[in-house]
Parts: C-alpha cells; structure tokens; sequence
C-alpha cells in the first residue's frame, strides 16, 4: 500500500497574528485556550491522501532568528497576517521579504492568510496584498494566494472552517 505523502509547512508571521488559533481552528480545538508560542508546536493535519506537517514557529522578535532553523526541506510556507494591526504591517513586509530571500524556501508555496477579517479595522485582503506590496515583492518567481480567514469567530463556524479548508486545499494542491 502506498505510504501517504507527507508534507512539510511553515506556519509563520508576526506575534499575535493568529497562526496559533489557526491552528487549533483547523483542529477542531477550542481557540479560547491559545497561549504564546515560545518555542514552536508541530500540528499534523490529514488532508486528502497527504499528511501535512505543519510547524507553528513563534513570532516573537527574539525568536525570529531561530526561523531558520526550520527552512529545511520545507514544501509550503502559512504566513498569517493580523489584518488590522495596520501599524505593523511594514515590519511583517520586512519580515516576510526577509525569509522569501532564503534560498531553502525557493521552492516553497506561499499562502498568505489576511487573518482577524471579523475585527472591524481590518484591511480587505486586496488591502492587505497592496500594503505588503506582495506583487512587487513576489511577483511571478514562486506561486502564492492570498486568503480571507477570521480564526476567533464565534459565529458561522462552519464558514469559517469552510474557508480555512479552502485555503489549505490550494496549498496542498499547489505543491502537489
Ligand atoms: P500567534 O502569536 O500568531 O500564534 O497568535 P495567537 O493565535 O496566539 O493569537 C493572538 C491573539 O489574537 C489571541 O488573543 C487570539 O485570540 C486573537 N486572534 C487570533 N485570530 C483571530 C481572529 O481571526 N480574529 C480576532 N478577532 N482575534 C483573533
């Protein structure tokens, strides 16, 4: 019987973002029982015939530098934006400009989560794309997508799982 593939993924951006709660939405885990990621969680995920890794790395500045050691063989990476903490935006640019330089993350698929869609501040995902200028910064050199998600909400679960599902899908089909 063939083995199912596994797949390696990145969970990263910046604190508070949400990769946690992402995390445990995609679970089917209470999102109320979220703590600060210090040093990093490994979440497995079925999804199809594919077992996907996902590594939840913690965004806090001074574990930024320990991303690297991550980078390796890494098929898909999840960068999670908090879509109305506009203030930060310029560092999260810096941020995923940063590692989108790596070489050992050429090859990898970028799907970028424009999270906290509930809170009223938050940016459209277009919004999102312009203020991170992800189409200068990424242009055609590797496949990327951008998706809506509201990890917390309480209302309309199954959307927003729904839409979670939706976007991981095109992760694992994109590096498929
Ligand atoms: P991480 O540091 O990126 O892992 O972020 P966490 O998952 O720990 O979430 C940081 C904070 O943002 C927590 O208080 C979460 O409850 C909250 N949060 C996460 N996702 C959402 C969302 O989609 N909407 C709202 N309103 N809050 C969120």
């Amino acid at each position: 019987k063939a083995r199912e593939r596994e797949m390696r993924i990145l969970v990263l951006g910046l604190d508070n973002a949400g990769k946690t709660t992402i995390m445990k939405r995609l679970k089917g885990e209470d999102v109320h029982s979220v703590s600060p990621t210090l040093g990093f969680d490994i979440n497995t995920l079925e999804f199809d015939k594919y077992k996907l890794n996902m590594w939840d790395v913690g965004g806090q500045q001074t574990i930024r530098t320990y991303w690297r050691n991550y980078f390796e063989q890494t098929d898909g990476i999840i960068w999670v934006v908090d879509s109305a903490d506009v203030a930060r935006l310029s560092d999260c640019r810096a941020e995923l400009e940063t590692i989108l330089m790596e070489e050992r993350l050429a090859g990898a698929s970028l799907l970028v989560l424009a999270n906290k869609q509930d809170l009223s501040g938050a940016l459209t995902t277009e919004s999102v794309v312009e203020h991170l200028a992800l189409n200068d910064m990424i242009g055609k050199k590797r496949h990327w997508q951008v998706f809506p998600s509201s990890a917390l909400a309480e209302d309309h679960t199954a959307d927003v799982e729904n839409l979670l599902m939706r976007s991981i899908e095109w992760l694992v089909h994109d590096i498929a």
